[in-house]
């Protein structure tokens, strides 16, 4: 059988569900069997109606013949009277299977595995799966797949296990990595997550994925930092930013100042400068870029600005247009909402070199953008862009790059993905900055904390309310939407403040036009999504009210608290949740007690775990489900070391292996972003 053949030559795959399949990329053999349980439901264990915390297996008599009870016309339930085989009393129910009545026969002896419910007088046990106690073979470790809607999840179960019985997988880890280093062979990796025996196979199993997923990421990141360039783009006459630095309206901070040294050595090492600025919300990071977007400008290069949102983009145009109004540089945007005479235009401009800075998003590199003389890339909210676009905008030619990053990563995290880069760490706020005052309160407070606010509009400050959703929706009554909050809102202080809303549903003009009057001060009070989340740099405000907190995630909620705190005035973040969860109550503690987006972000690893944490397309990576970079510290190093001694080593074995995991690195890390 070829891996790489269509699963439409299986049996019972026919064209709708393979049609159903490849919605989940699942395409061919190899994808299929890649295709792993997402849990296992251990049956092998036979316990009583006394196990109340876990699903477990019984082993039951049926004392009498079931009896029905309608709930309706159209649903009912059905009641068996059991007692287990240690003595106790109970019912096991079924709902609207009413023929089961006649199937589970009284005085017999079955198996059936669910969790036992101790809300009434009798233990239960709600639509359990069971068997007869002669069906031995229901006692194993079951894996269970996720749903795909239009594919029974019996042919999935059945037919992995069939492939697994016909073919070999070839290893791409050469023997002495696995006998040196206890890890088991990538066929018996298969089968073990395919077929558990025992629970410890699920455990090797997965430590072996988890260790091919790492290899990939240190494989592909190890080849991307071993490509060390030379160039001739090299700067040196740096003393024409020091009448620049001066002008600036306020002075740059030591850290600003380090990471404007060790940007400058790059540039005049005759390598391509390949760096990464991390720091936290409202550091100074732009600054930054401005300084050097001035300096290539002066050297007859161009400068590109690449950011995640259409928004953000504008905003920076703005910016750079400010600082560099009294010079004479051609900066134009480039972002998809423009018509394409205007497109071509620019690109035009680009290619003859008569534009010095473009600033855009990230189309404006994926398309064909050619240009005269780039100099410098710099890419900012770096985590949220894939690893994969970083290096197609690599590609793009003889650069120096610099990427920005507000730094809800990790550091562990940070090390792995971005291995490749150099870094540089603003680690200070900019002077008088204060600290923002953050609070959690429950929904019923927003009057009164709407009565704070207007105090503070009276001030002549400007605040944001941030909701989870644009509209309400039937099934999340709970949760309060952007129309909602400015219609109440409107309606008791529309006559005091100037209030608008904003979110992705509006017009990208629409947008721009109040972006630009909250810039001016023309609005008092902002009503957004999340969409305010990055970028938005207004100084001026001092009151940021989150409502259904809980909503977000931690870094999530850092970043928007990040959009208040960005001058010297106090400001204030308020949490609203009425959600009593522990673990809910925990996140939202950590954000109004740390104001350390590094700290922020571990801890919300911790609590969230990865695959929540990655936000990858579960389509793509799909191993990624199973590592935990910080739970899996060990895992990683042992991928550290071994593709150290792969990369080094000049035998035919490692160098196929190097190989196809660079290759397999390519095909996947476009799905990983760490958003
Ligand atoms: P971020 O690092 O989040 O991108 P910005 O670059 O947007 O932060 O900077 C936030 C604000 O701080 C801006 O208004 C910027 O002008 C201001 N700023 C930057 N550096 C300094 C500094 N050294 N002193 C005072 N204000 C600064
Ligand atoms: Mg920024």
């Amino acid at each position: 059988m070829d891996l790489d053949a269509s699963v439409s030559i299986l049996k019972g795959f026919g064209k709708k569900r393979v049609d159903a399949l490849e919605k989940e990329n699942i395409k061919t053999i190899k994808d299929l069997i890649s295709f792993f349980p997402s849990r296992y439901e251990d049956r092998t264990k036979i316990g009583s109606f006394e196990n109340r915390d876990h699903d477990i297996t019984i082993r039951a008599t049926i004392l009498k013949k079931g009896s029905i009870r309608f709930i309706n016309s159209k649903r009912n339930f059905i009641i068996f009277s059991v007692k287990d085989d240690h003595g106790n009393l109970g019912e096991i129910i079924f709902f609207n299977q009413p023929y089961l009545i006649n199937q589970l026969k009284p005085d017999e002896t079955y198996y059936f595995y669910g969790r036992v419910n101790s809300d009434k007088k009798l233990p239960r046990i709600y639509s359990p799966k069971f068997a007869s106690i002669e069906e031995t073979e229901f006692l194993t470790i079951t894996p269970i797949y996720k749903k795909i809607s239009g594919v029974p999840p019996a042919l999935i179960q059945k037919t992995i296990p069939e492939i697994l019985g016909k073919i070999k997988i070839d290893d791409f880890l050469p023997e002495k990595y696995k006998s040196n280093n206890r890890i088991i062979d990538l066929n018996q990796m298969y089968h073990l997550l395919h077929q558990p025996v025992q629970t410890k196979d699920i455990y090797i199993a997965s430590n072996r994925l988890k260790l091919n997923e790492a290899l990939k990421i240190n494989a592909g990141i190890t080849f991307l930092k071993n490509e060390k360039l030379v160039t001739d783009l090299v700067i040196n006459n740096f003393n024409v930013l020091k009448p620049f630095i001066k002008k600036l309206p306020f002075e740059l901070t030591d850290s600003q100042k380090w990471v404007l040294r060790d940007i400058l050595r790059d540039l005049e090492s005759g390598f391509l400068m390949n760096r990464m600025i991390q720091g936290d919300v409202g550091s100074g990071k732009t600054i930054i870029a401005i300084i050097c977007a001035y300096l290539f400008c002066l050297n007859g290069l161009q400068v590109a600005y690449m950011a995640p949102t259409e928004i953000l983009a504008k905003q920076h145009f703005e910016t750079f247009k400010e600082y560099f109004k009294d010079y004479n540089f051609n900066i134009e945007l480039l972002v998809g909402s423009q018509n394409k005479v205007e497109t071509e235009r620019i690109r035009e401009g680009l290619r003859n070199g008569t534009i010095n800075i473009v600033i855009g998003t990230h189309s404006l590199f994926q398309e064909n953008t050619d240009f005269y003389n780039l100099g410098l890339i710099v890419t900012d909210e770096q985590h949220r862009f894939g690893v994969k676009q970083r290096g197609q905008l690599e590609n793009k030619g003889q650069a120096h790059i610099l990427v920005m990053s507000a730094t809800p990563i990790p550091r562990t995290l940070a090390l792995t993905f971005y291995g490749d880069l150099d870094l540089s760490v603003i680690d200070q706020m900019p002077l008088g900055r204060k600290k923002v005052k953050t609070s959690v309160h429950s929904i019923k407070k927003l009057n009164k904390i709407l009565k704070f606010t207007e105090q503070e509009i009276k001030l002549g400050h400007q605040a944001f309310i941030v909701c989870p959703f644009i509209e309400e929706s039937e099934e999340l009554k709970e949760v309060i939407s952007v129309d909602k909050a400015y219609r109440e809102i409107k309606k008791k202080y529309g006559k005091h403040f100037r209030i608008e809303s904003l979110h992705s549903k509006l017009s990208n003009d629409e947008q721009e036009k109040i972006i630009d009057r909250f810039n001016n001060g023309e609005i008092d009070l902002l009503i957004a999504t999340s969409i305010i989340e990055v970028g938005i740099n207004v100084p001026n405000v001092s009151v940021i009210i989150i409502l259904s907190a809980d909503r977000f995630g931690l870094s999530q909620l850092h970043q928007l608290r990040g959009r208040t705190g960005r001058s010297s005035i106090q400001s204030y973040c308020f949490l609203l949740s009425d959600n009593q969860n522990e673990i809910t109550r925990e996140r939202l503690s950590i954000i109004a007690n740390c104001h350390d987006g590094q700290k922020i972000a571990e801890a919300d690893l911790k609590l969230r775990g990865p695959g929540e944490y990655f936000g990858f397309q579960q389509s793509g990576f799909n191993s990624l489900r199973f590592i935990n970079p910080l739970k899996d510290k060990k895992v990683f190093e042992q991928a550290k070391d071994l593709i150290e001694e792969i990369f080094k080593s000049k035998k035919a074995e490692d160098m196929i292996c190097k190989d196809y995991l660079i290759k397999e690195f390519n095909n996947e890390s476009k799905y990983i972003t760490l958003d």
